[in-house]
């Protein structure tokens, strides 16, 4: 079985804190012979450091623009999930938007994507939100907002597309109802959209009028918050 999961408010709190639950949930999975699979939406570089310094074998990044996972002979190897074209175009769209817009905050980690790009947009003035925005619309750049940023792609890419290519291609043995997938935010719908055995950690509460597609399951109660939910439920599965 695989536990699928969101990083930022699932697996740490919504403070960003890392806590022991994390590591209890890895113990836990790997007692069961399970595995982890973290689904962020964070940089390419990051997956570096989750693989690096955590037992785990592979995470899907930017959103589902990336596989990282560790190979045959031990080493961290990357597989982009959209084509050198869109990469390429999206590269030459960065630097439109850096001419046209230079005040125009890029994430700190924008250097350090490789299938997407991020905008601090909390630091900008709504005027200029709206402007990058109908610029994105022209250019058929896709986009999609978070609490913090405006993350922006070519090329299809979500976070289902990424899990369901990594069961066919990677795990091939096992079914994608015999897996589960816990988030907390609107960047997990195409998750809860798709993917059968979704659960939302309590936190989720929060965003819940603004998802389009819900948690199947949805976790009550501050002690199933973010890492807590998560290990109550692995918990509950694995115990049966
Ligand atoms: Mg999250």
């Amino acid at each position: 079985m695989i536990f699928f999961s969101d990083f930022d408010g699932t697996l740490t709190l919504e403070k960003r804190e890392l806590t022991r639950d994390f590591f209890e949930i890895i113990d836990l999975i790997h007692k069961h012979g399970h595995e982890l699979v973290i689904v962020s939406g964070r940089s390419i570089s990051w997956g570096h450091f989750l693989l690096t310094h955590f037992p785990l074998k592979a995470c899907i990044m930017e959103g589902g623009g990336v596989v990282l996972y560790i190979d045959e002979h031990g080493e961290i190897a990357e597989e982009p999930l959209v084509s050198i074209k869109e990469l390429d175009r999206l590269r030459h769209f960065t630097s439109e938007i850096k001419h046209h817009y230079p005040h125009v905050p890029l994430s700190a980690d924008s250097f350090g994507r490789l299938t997407d790009r991020a905008i601090e947009f909390h630091l900008m003035e709504q005027a200029w939100v709206d402007q990058v925005m109908n610029f994105m619309d022209q250019e058929k750049i896709n986009y999609s907002k978070s609490n913090v940023h405006i993350n922006f792609w070519c090329g299809e890419i979500s976070k289902y597309l990424g899990v369901k290519y990594f069961l066919e291609k990677y795990r091939p043995g096992i079914l994608q109802t015999d897996c589960w997938f816990f988030g907390d935010a609107p960047n997990d719908q195409s998750m809860f959209e798709l993917f059968h055995n979704s659960v939302g950690v309590s936190n989720i509460k929060h965003c819940l009028h603004r998802l389009t597609h819900k948690p199947r399951i949805i976790l009550e109660g501050e002690e199933n918050a973010g890492p807590k939910g998560v290990l109550n439920f692995i918990q509950k599965i694995t115990s049966r």
